[in-house]
Order: C-alpha cells, then sequence, then structure tokens
C-alpha cells in the first residue's frame, strides 16, 4: 500500500476541526436538552452506515421530533460554513471534495461524534443524482431544500420481491395518453422515513415486457415523487426495536408529471447505480465510530460492572475486536490508495462491508456480557443503562448485515471477482 493524504488533503482536515471545534460545543449546549439517542444515528452508537435517514418514530413520543429539528439545526449550521454537502459542486453549495477528502470528512465527523444530519440521503445519494441526471429547471427546484433541510426526502427502491435483486422490481410508470404523466402502480417496502418525507427518488418499471425478455435492467426509469399525491399509502412498519424506521409505501394510480422524471426514460439503472455508489463510499467513516463504540462500552463497563473485565474470557473478546477494527481501518486505506491510483477499491470494499457487519453485531453482543442484566432494560425502565440504548443496539445492529449489501452477497462478490470460485 502506497499510501499517504496530500498537502490540500491535510489543509482540508485542518479546515474542517477548526470548524468543528468552534461549532460543536456551541451547538451541544444549546441542544443539551434532546437526547443523544432520539434517533439511531444521532451523536449515539455506530448505527448510520447506510447512511440511512434513521429516527426514532416510537409515536412520536420519544422525541423524534426534538430529534429531527436537532438534525435540521445542525444540517443548517454545517451549511452555513459549506460543510454540509462536500461532494456537490461549488456552484451548487458544496466543496467539490475528492474521494480522500470524503474519507478524512467522514473519519473526522466520526471521531468528533457528531450528530446526524436532517436529510443525509438528501445529501449523499438524491442531491448527487439531481445534479448529474436532473435539468437546469429540476435542480433549481429541489437542491436548495434538500441543502437547507426544508424538505425531507426518501429512497424508493426495494420491493417485497426485489431487494438484493432490485432489478426484478415490478411497480409500473405508465405514460398516459396525453403523453404528459406516467401513472405509477406498485408496492415499495423498508422506504426509511417515508412517513415524513415530502419527496421521494423512486425507481419505477416503465417496460414491464423487460423481465419477461430477460433484460430486467432494461426498461427502469427514475422519478422524483410529491409524497403527498393522490393514491399514496404510507403504512410504517413496526420493528423488533418497537420503533416505525421503516414503512411500506403502496402507489395506486398516482400521476406524476413527465417533468419529474430524473434522466431518460428506461435509463433508470444508471442513474441509480450512482446513487449506491455513494451510499458505499460513505462507509469510511465506520472503523472509527467502531473504535469509539468499543472505548464507550469500555467505560461503561468500569462503571456500572468493573469485575467482568478481568474476566480472561471478555478479555479477550476485547481484544479480538480492537485487533479487528485496525484491520479494518486498514481495509479502508488500501482500497482508498487503490482508487486513488486508478484501480478498483476492492475486493477491500466488499471486505470492509464484512467486517463492518460482524464487527458490529460482536460488539453489541459484547455490550450485553460486559455490562450484567441491567443492559437488557430497554428505554425509560427504572435502572436501564445509559436509558436503554444498549439493549436496543443489541436487536437494531442486525441490520448491519442486511444494509448496504447483505452478508451472503458480499461473499459471492469476493468469491466471484477476488476468489474466482467456480458456480
Ligand atoms: C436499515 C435499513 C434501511 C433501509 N432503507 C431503505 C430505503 O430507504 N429505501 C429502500 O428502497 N430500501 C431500504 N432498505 C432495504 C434494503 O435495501 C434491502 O433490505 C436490501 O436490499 C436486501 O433486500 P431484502 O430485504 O429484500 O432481502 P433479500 O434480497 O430477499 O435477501 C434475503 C436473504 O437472502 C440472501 N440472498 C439474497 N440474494 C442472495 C444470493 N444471490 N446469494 C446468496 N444469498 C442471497 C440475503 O443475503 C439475505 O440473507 C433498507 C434496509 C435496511 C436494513
Amino acid at each position: 500500500m502506497d499510501f499517504a493524504w496530500s498537502e490540500a488533503d491535510r489543509e482540508f482536515e485542518t479546515e474542517l476541526c477548526g470548524f468543528l471545534d468552534s461549532a460543536l460545543p456551541a451547538f451541544r449546549a444549546q441542544w443539551a436538552e434532546v437526547s443523544l439517542h432520539d434517533g439511531p444515528n444521532a451523536d449515539g452508537l455506530n448505527v448510520d452506515g447506510l447512511n440511512v435517514d434513521g429516527l426514532n418514530v416510537d409515536g412520536l413520543a420519544r422525541g423524534v421530533m426534538g430529534a429531527m429539528e436537532k438534525r435540521r439545526a445542525w444540517q443548517r449550521r454545517l451549511q452555513a460554513d459549506r460543510w454540509a454537502a462536500i461532494l456537490w459542486p461549488e456552484a451548487w453549495g458544496g466543496r467539490a471534495a475528492t474521494v480522500s477528502q470524503h474519507v478524512i470528512y467522514t473519519q473526522t465527523m466520526a471521531r468528533y461524534r457528531t450528530p446526524g444530519i436532517f436529510n443525509a440521503n438528501g445529501i449523499v445519494q438524491i442531491g448527487p443524482a439531481i445534479i448529474e441526471w436532473g435539468t437546469d429547471e429540476q435542480r433549481a427546484r429541489w437542491l436548495p431544500g434538500i441543502l437547507e433541510a426544508t424538505d425531507h426526502w426518501c429512497q424508493l427502491f426495494s420491493e417485497p420481491h426485489a431487494g438484493s435483486d432490485l432489478a426484478a422490481l415490478r411497480t409500473t410508470a405508465i405514460l398516459n395518453e396525453t403523453g404528459d404523466a406516467y401513472v405509477l402502480n406498485g408496492v415499495k417496502t423498508w422506504i426509511s422515513s417515508a412517513q415524513i418525507a415530502q419527496w421521494g427518488m423512486g425507481l419505477m418499471r416503465t417496460d414491464p415486457t423487460a423481465i419477461a425478455r430477460g433484460r430486467q435492467h432494461d426498461g427502469i426509469t427514475m422519478f422524483v415523487i410529491d409524497m403527498r399525491t393522490p393514491g399514496i399509502t404510507i403504512s410504517p412498519i413496526r420493528e423488533i426495536t418497537g420503533e416505525e424506521l421503516f414503512c411500506e409505501v403502496v402507489f395506486d394510480n398516482v400521476v406524476v408529471p413527465v417533468g419529474d422524471r430524473l434522466g431518460d426514460e428506461n435509463a433508470g439503472w444508471i442513474v441509480s447505480m450512482g446513487a449506491l455508489g455513494k451510499e458505499r463510499v460513505g462507509s469510511a467513516g465506520q472503523a472509527i465510530s467502531m473504535a469509539n463504540d468499543l472505548q464507550r462500552l469500555l467505560l461503561t463497563a468500569r462503571e456500572v460492572n468493573p469485575g467482568a473485565l478481568e474476566d480472561p474470557f471478555i478479555r479477550d473478546r476485547v481484544a479480538r475486536l480492537h485487533m479487528q477494527i485496525e484491520f479494518t481501518q486498514g481495509l479502508i486505506a488500501r482500497a482508498l490508495a487503490k482508487v486513488l491510483g486508478g484501480d478498483q477499491g476492492w475486493p477491500e470494499v466488499p471486505l470492509s462491508k464484512l467486517q463492518w457487519g460482524e464487527i458490529a453485531l460482536a460488539l453489541a453482543e459484547l455490550a450485553l456480557d460486559v455490562l450484567g442484566p441491567e443492559a437488557l432494560l430497554l428505554k425509560g425502565v427504572s435502572g436501564a443503562i445509559d436509558d436503554g440504548l444498549w439493549a436496543r443496539n443489541y436487536v437494531w445492529q442486525r441490520y448491519t448485515t442486511i444494509g448496504a449489501g447483505p452478508t451472503e452477497v458480499q461473499k459471492n462478490i469476493i468469491a466471484d471477482r477476488a476468489l474466482r470460485l467456480e458456480r
């Protein structure tokens, strides 16, 4: 691995740290009353690897609106100094950051444990897709609302029978007879935060014959959809955590103007690939977040159950996790060195994703063993440690083996492309 930050990268990091040193303490003091885990990827444990706009919508009773207002305020504070959307071009309020600056950014934000932003999907995936594929009119219409945290956005990709195999999607968008609008019918599922989104970016099937012809990647088109359009029914799904992060979204003859199509008809697969690729680059801060989480666990254990840390088996697990996290940081650096050298960042990228899933689960399980039975108590129950954070994390972290590409699919990629195993 031949790798070093450039002078420009170092200056970028210094400027970012200077900003955070001055802005973050004041922001934290102002928002101190909003709980650490009023949203899964607020300041708490490392749970935002997907750049999911995680939110805790438990009947709105657990302060989600407070958390969302906090996120809105933090995004606006960042953007006041052009730190919200660093990948966007300068003309649209960004910094046109390089890949290495993006890695520095995600790692630095993780190190400082910054709050979550109002709409990570909008900033990281949807905004760049609009910049790349939208018309000038569409950019002017949608980008300011994303950047200024005015509108919340969701991503409408997965369907009940199209997840890992996304190109199998069947929600149709058929041009009407007058040719001025598409009519949408079908079901999307696992759509994060759809219940509070004003807009959704969604992949729809404009050529229903493509699947039968064995060309399922063709005949897909990307749309921007006003989530308040008649015919859209949004039903939150209750998760194992007791929260309602995701929704099912049903389209029943929903009319979407032709002008809200993003890119050409039947070009949606290419548009979506850019968005999904950006989701993966964003995971570079994960190793730092996991290291933070391990440190936080050890500090809590010293307070509530110090005897557990004398147990040789526990010590062994802590040491293994520490080494796995260090190893993952090495993998990320190696992937970056390859990308900067003009190569593909794999197999390191799928390997890092595998590592992240495994470490997050191991850490969640270790927490319950180290902290003792009280760690199982949920938020609001008397005696719960960190107000139920570890109990929630234990069930929530299952998502790391599914989101941003399930574990089995990553293994397939590694078997195919790195090990070149026969099928
Ligand atoms: C936290 C979170 C947030 C999400 N937010 C959104 C969102 O905002 N918008 C959205 O559109 N989607 C969202 N999703 C959905 C996500 O994209 C899908 O869950 C993911 O693509 C997997 O699809 P699936 O759930 O249908 O599982 P499936 O693809 O059905 O997989 C089920 C199981 O089969 C295995 N499997 C599948 N294919 C293969 C294969 N070829 N070989 C071996 N094993 C295989 C998988 O590894 C998995 O274990 C979110 C998911 C999570 C966890």
